[in-house]
């Protein structure tokens, strides 16, 4: 593999990962104050995961996302 093909993954790879941020979601389409019963959770926005601690959060990208990544990329890398 050469380095623009290094760089294209990593590239590739960060998106992916960065998808996956810690913030605050609604677990359902409307918040209370609408009239919904949905909740204000901290977790991953992408999966809507619910994800109270730093640790919880690193264990979802390691746990979770990486695997997926590296799978997507290593299937890529074999059709090329
Ligand atoms: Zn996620």
């Amino acid at each position: 593999m050469d380095a623009d093909a290094k760089s294209e993954l990593l590239e590739a790879a960060q998106h992916e990962l960065m998808k996956h941020h810690w913030d605050t979601f609604c677990t359902e389409p409307l918040s209370i104050a609408e009239g919904g019963k949905g909740v204000i959770v901290p977790g991953c926005v992408a999966c809507r995961k619910l994800l109270y601690t730093n640790n919880q959060y690193l264990s979802h990208l390691a746990v979770d996302v990486l695997p997926q990544i590296l799978e997507d990329v290593l299937k890529d890398n074999k059709n090329s």
